[in-house]
């Protein structure tokens, strides 16, 4: 049996999910032993076609290039997990969603015909089947790790329903 692939995507988000990731240091380690991290820009640049077994999706679809990402990395992915409150609801971002993304533009820059964004920060399960959702912000660094073992091993994660969505 090949070894299975990860990789781990930002959309719009503050890397802080990704960090949780990286704070596993450790558990990594001991974990690259079962995987090829095949994508994961915030830690190589080593970057490794897919498809992958496992895609972490961390942030939320603010851009039109996020659409054609998410569909992407969907396309790419057997299991695609969606980390973080970005990831899962929209994240801080969504509250543009509640107001005119057009006034906030033209407050913030100086040359807002520049900004190219969606009037919406919506969650990846807006757009694409998702597998699982890790709540949290930042996401549970134990959690994470229960899920990447579990996803890899073949065995439902054992994590609290309130926390991972198994739709
Ligand atoms: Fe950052 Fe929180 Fe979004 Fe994670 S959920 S990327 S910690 S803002």
């Amino acid at each position: 049996m090949s070894t299975p692939t990860l990789a781990v995507w930002k959309l719009a988000s503050c890397d802080g999910c990704q960090l949780s990731l990286l704070d596993c240091e450790d558990e990594l380690l001991a974990l690259a032993g079962q995987v090829r991290i095949a994508h994961f820009l915030e830690a190589s640049s080593d970057v490794r076609p897919g498809p992958y077994d496992v895609s972490l999706v961390e942030g939320s679809i603010t851009t039109a290039e996020d659409e054609d990402r998410i569909r992407r990395i969907r396309e790419e992915s057997r299991v695609l997990v969606a980390i973080g409150a970005c990831a899962t609801a929209g994240g801080i971002q969504a509250l543009r969603n509640f107001a005119d993304v057009t006034e906030f533009t033209s407050v913030v820059y100086a040359s807002p015909e520049y900004i190219g964004t969606l009037a919406t920060s919506t969650p990846a399960s807006a757009h694409v089947p998702v597998d699982f959702e890790l709540r949290g912000c930042p996401i549970d660094r134990g959690q994470l790790l229960e899920t990447l073992c579990a996803l890899l091993a073949g065995r439902k994660p054992a994590i609290p329903d309130t926390s991972v969505c198994t739709d």
